[in-house]
């Protein structure tokens, strides 16, 4: 027997957790403060997993040689307190799941562009034939496909919520999109916080480990220069000087040192927008330090899908185009949306805001868009904010009168934006419920 293994929070990563846990030996018992859904009931049931459901007994969490935290759960939750105080080990399933493999892994975190560079890259390898894994926020949980279907590669994508509680995990392949304020309600409203959770990523690589980089964000680039990264350096950017992959010209340009370059139009990037060429100069570069051939690269990045409620093309209706971007849950993200429109812009944003500062995209508002639509159940710091700018407003409380409030101010060749700079749960029960109820409202305009 390993001992005794209790999981908080019984979601995805925590009953791939427990099913490993028991798999390896050890005692377990999984423990969810709130409702656990039935499918995540039902297979611990199969596996033989005790679990309780709205609340955790002290008496026997406190008594676990180590502890699978799931990453929703903060660290002011009062049985984390006690839990730390008393020297428990507290771990992500993340760093669980790799102490039992022996896979690669290209790891990828940032403020923005996770999931589709993960995506992205994930397509790349599996187009190459490659066995690998999708695991981190999408996908199947890393424990679950260890325990049951392990890989030999594994893309996973990284919150700082899960970088937060690893410390031996190691990254063949760390990929840092960029940084910018996002979730400081859960670091102490300290910048630097969240910043070292993000460069965690880097933790325990040596120069035999790639560390791919955006390196045109001020804030990598200064913390990159402190912390002086063991991990052999992999900078892209659209500039050419410093970067391994890099806009030239009309051209898009991949050169990991070891590789061949891989050189092709910009235009002929399936995925659109100044920020996706990022994505793709990040996917491409792992992909080339996989040894994967150029062929293959260039291959997915002209045919890749994207990723749904991610500047998702919805429909055009009388002229107007619709496009969901719920993912969109903070500023920065808004920002990269509005810089790829190119037509006038009817953008509606809302919902609840995390800290946000909304002057970021000031100036691409009045570039861009003729109205805005507020769509959220607290709309007086947007109105604040944006109240003079002297464009029109629309301020509303739902899905529908936003929907409508922006057709009707449309004009044919413009484009209505979902781009909310806000977490959905104020009118939704997530990001993805916010897009598919929004574009049901689009079709039946
Ligand atoms: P994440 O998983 O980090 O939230 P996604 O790939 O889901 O990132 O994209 C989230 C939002 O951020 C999308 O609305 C998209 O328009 C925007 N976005 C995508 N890639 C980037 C990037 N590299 N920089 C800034 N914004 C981005």
């Amino acid at each position: 027997m390993e001992g005794s293994l209790i999981i908080l929070g019984a979601g995805e990563s925590g009953c791939g957790a427990a099913i490993l846990g028991k798999q390896k030996g050890y005692n377990v018992f999984v423990s969810d403060m709130g409702e656990i859904k039935p499918a995540y009931k039902a297979l611990l049931q199969q596996h033989g997993i005790p679990y309780e459901e709205g609340g955790h007994t002290e008496e026997r969490i406190l008594c676990a040689d180590l502890v699978v935290k799931s990453p929703g759960i903060p660290d002011t939750a009062p049985v984390i307190q006690q839990l730390t105080a008393q020297g428990t080990a507290i771990i992500s399933e993340i760093e669980f799941a790799a102490r039992y493999t022996d896979a690669r892994m290209v790891c990828i975190t940032g403020s923005n562009g996770k999931t589709t560079t993960t995506s992205l890259v994930f397509d790349i390898l599996r187009r190459a034939g490659l066995d690998v894994g999708l695991a981190g926020n999408i996908g199947n949980s890393l424990a679950l496909q260890v325990a049951q279907n392990d890989h030999k590669y594994y893309v996973i994508e990284l919150s700082s919520f899960q970088l937060d509680n690893m410390y031996d995990f190691r990254a063949d392949i760390a990929i840092l999109m960029n940084i910018t304020p996002d979730h400081l309600d859960r670091y102490d409203f300290c910048f630097q916080n969240y910043v070292d959770a993000k460069f965690r990523i880097t933790r325990n690589q040596t120069p035999k480990d790639a560390f791919i980089f955006w390196s045109e964000d001020p804030v990598i680039e200064k913390e990159i220069k402190k912390l002086c990264p063991k991990a052999t350096l992999y900078p892209f950017g659209l500039n050419k000087e410093h970067n391994m992959a890099y806009i030239d010209g009309e051209n898009f340009v991949i050169e990991a040192p070891n590789a061949l370059q891989l050189c092709m139009p910009a235009n002929d990037l399936a995925l659109k927008g100044q920020h996706n060429k990022l994505n793709s100069m990040a996917a491409g570069l792992a992909a080339q330090i996989l040894n994967i051939r150029n062929e293959v690269i260039r291959e997915s990045l002209m045919q890749f899908q994207g990723v749904d409620h991610r500047l998702q093309y919805v429909a055009t209706v009388r002229g107007v185009r619709f496009v969901n971007d719920s993912k969109a849950t903070n500023v920065n993200s808004c920002w990269y949306a509005l810089e790829s429109m190119t037509t006038p812009t009817v953008l509606i944003l809302g919902g609840k805001d995390k800290g946000n500062d909304y002057s970021e995209i000031d100036q691409l508002v009045k570039e861009k868009c003729h109205t805005l639509v507020f769509m959220g159940l607290h709309n007086e710091k947007l109105r604040e904010h944006f109240g003079s700018f002297g464009i029109n407003i629309i301020d509303t409380d739902n899905l529908h009168d936003a929907v409508t409030g922006a057709f009707g101010a449309a004009h044919e060749g413009d484009t209505v934006l979902l781009s909310p700079c806000c977490a959905s749960f104020d009118l939704f029960k997530s990001y993805e419920d916010r897009g598919e109820q929004f574009m049901q409202a689009v079709r039946q305009l």
